[in-house]
């Protein structure tokens, strides 16, 4: 009997099949018949410590048997309250006081237009006309109608455009081009409510990087003309730059940052938008037509923030720091070792996560060469889901030295298999 799942970004005409899992432990996913796949983009981007790490699944447990879930509006619970505390006092240890408020939800797209909310009641709230949002090229923040208008157009939402709002889009900061982008912001920023950014890596837009430099300067001109500066670290946080945030990396610190995929180190759905006293206090009123108008139905569900909680201890306790450091390193020795590949271009690393474009007649997201390259590393029991002809590696950082060396092993034989020559 055919299933009638429908899976996301899946064109069932073509990939009839799904692959079942049945467990998962560390960097690793097992089926029922116990043939094993080493997850090298670590299921989406949202295992951080690994699959099953034990910390989290018995802090799951333990939450799931005192409290499921309970209405967050005028109601609260322990495991929200102490991941609250805790995310405001890390960031503030590493970027510098300001975001002092937390505002839960569910996934990265709705802490985005969460973000993109509370930036335009801010200024409704103080009495100013200022609505647009500025973005970059390449930029990917969600798939809801809000974060696809303020993300990169073209295949992936042509449908959609009738309903996308306008943003003004500036150029991507690629290498020797970033006075461009600069230009192209100072000029956008007048009248505008706020500017969004994936820091230091581009993610769905195809894993580009851009320097801490002109990261740090958009925000100083942000903060020249008052525009907000919204950090989308949904991808970026919670270690995958090599350090906690990517915004600690320039010394930038957002009015706005949303982190969701790595909060709960991948075990369940949850996300938050971390906002600026000014931002809160400008929804704090005896008015209530000033109130910041956004639930989910599973706002802040408990099992959730005490997996996130959990996953902070991870921190506190474990060596992560020195795991992302050994885990970046040895992407920085495999790719030197295709420096001279000319199979290959475009080689890039950002902490720990590396990329690299096969070199093929067709290039894009389309390119005939994606479905390829994903059923031939399938085939060697590797998960790896190029984008395109661009082949990344973001693997859970437990992943060991030897599994990572067959990765990349695999690498250079789908270069021997489909690279042009
Ligand atoms: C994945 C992603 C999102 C959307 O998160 P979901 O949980 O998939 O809704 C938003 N922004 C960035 C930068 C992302 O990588």
């Amino acid at each position: 009997m055919s299933s009638p799942v429908w899976h996301p970004f899946t064109q069932h005409a073509l990939q009839p099949e799904a692959i079942e899992i049945a467990r998962g432990e560390g960097a690793w996913l097992e089926r029922a018949d116990g043939t094993r796949l080493l997850d090298c983009i670590s299921s989406w981007w949202v295992i951080t410590h690994g699959h099953c790490h034990p910390r989290i699944v018995s802090a799951i447990r333990d939450q799931a048997e005192k409290l499921d879930q309970v209405i967050f509006a005028g109601f609260t619970h322990r495991p929200a309250e102490e991941l609250a505390q805790r995310l405001v006092a890390r960031l503030e240890a590493k970027l510098g006081p300001k975001l002092a408020h937390v505002f839960f939800s569910d996934s990265g797209s709705t802490a985005v237009e969460v973000a993109l909310k509370m930036a335009l009641g801010y200024w409704r709230n103080l009495g100013e006309k200022r609505t647009r949002i500025i973005a970059l090229e390449h930029a990917y923040h969600g798939d809801t109608i809000g974060t696809m208008s303020t993300g990169a157009r073209g295949l992936f939402n042509a449908a959609y455009e009738p309903l996308l709002f306008d943003v003004t889009r500036l150029p991507f900061p690629a290498p020797g081009q970033e006075q461009r982008t600069l230009d192209a912001l100072r000029a956008a920023c007048d009248g505008a409510a706020a500017l969004i950014v994936e820091p230091l890596l581009l993610g769905a837009g195809g894993m580009l990087t851009y320097g801490a430099d002109v990261l740090r300067e958009m925000q100083n001109i942000c903060r020249n003309t008052q525009t907000l500066f919204i950090a989308d670290e949904v991808m970026t946080g919670f270690g995958r730059t090599g350090t906690f945030t990517a915004c600690e990396q320039a010394g930038v610190n957002p009015d706005i940052m949303c982190l969701a995929k790595g909060i709960t180190g991948g075990s369940m759905p949850l996300a938050v938008t971390l906002a600026s006293q000014a931002i809160f206090d400008a929804h704090y009123s005896t008015d209530r037509t000033k109130t910041f108008f956004h639930s989910s139905s599973y706002t802040a569900n408990p099992i959730a923030c005490a997996a996130a909680v959990a996953n902070l201890n991870v921190w506190d306790e474990e060596p992560v720091l020195e795991r992302l450091s050994a885990l970046s390193a040895l992407h920085t020795k495999h790719l030197a070792g295709f420096a001279d590949d000319n199979r290959f271009s475009g080689l890039r690393q950002c902490g720990t996560i590396a990329a690299l474009d096969l070199r093929v007649a067709d290039e894009g997201y389309l390119a005939g060469i994606g479905p390829k390259l994903y059923a031939f590393f399938l085939a060697r029991g590797l998960l790896i889901r190029p984008l395109g002809n661009t082949i990344y590696l973001m693997p859970p950082y437990c992943i060991g030295a030897g599994e990572l060396a067959e990765a990349y092993d695999a690498i250079s034989a789908a270069a021997d298999e489909f690279g042009a020559r």
